[in-house]
């Protein structure tokens, strides 16, 4: 494994239009993208913190992840990315290991990024995230 840091943080919210001025006005910080993922029934916001994003996440539909999420256990951190060189090569090698992909193979994310998720039964909870800039 090649970590190189953590890509984004994302927080499911209830409401982009609810939280973005808190990150704004409250922490500072600027949306610079707002994106629909459909295959995700997300709707992205993000907001950069140094090398590290904070990727907000409103469901645009209660059957998609973060509206169970959502139902399930309120807004708050719902995953972590770690940014990953060659994620064929990472996910491959921890399949090895018996680690429980939810993504055998990279699938597109937001900004174009390509990106596959771990299990949380194999990450002690957390719902783990490789993203790999195709463009570096
Ligand atoms: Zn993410």
């Amino acid at each position: 494994m090649k970590l190189t840091h953590i890509e984004h943080l994302g927080i499911a919210v209830k409401s982009l239009d609810d939280a973005i001025p808190f990150y704004e006005n409250v922490l500072g910080l600027k949306c610079y993208a707002i994106e629909e993922v459909a295959e995700q029934k997300v709707r992205t916001a993000f907001f950069k913190v140094g090398s590290t994003k904070i990727e907000l996440l409103e469901s645009t539909d209660p059957e998609g992840p973060i509206g169970k999420f959502i139902e399930k256990k309120g807004e708050g951190i719902q995953h972590v990315a770690f940014a990953v060189e060659g994620l064929q090569e990472n996910l491959d090698e921890l399949a090895e290991k018996g680690v429980l992909l939810i993504d055998k193979q990279p699938r597109k994310g937001a900004e174009g990024l390509n990106i596959a998720f771990l299990h949380p039964k194999s990450t002690f909870g957390v719902l783990t995230e490789l993203c790999e800039n195709p463009n570096k």
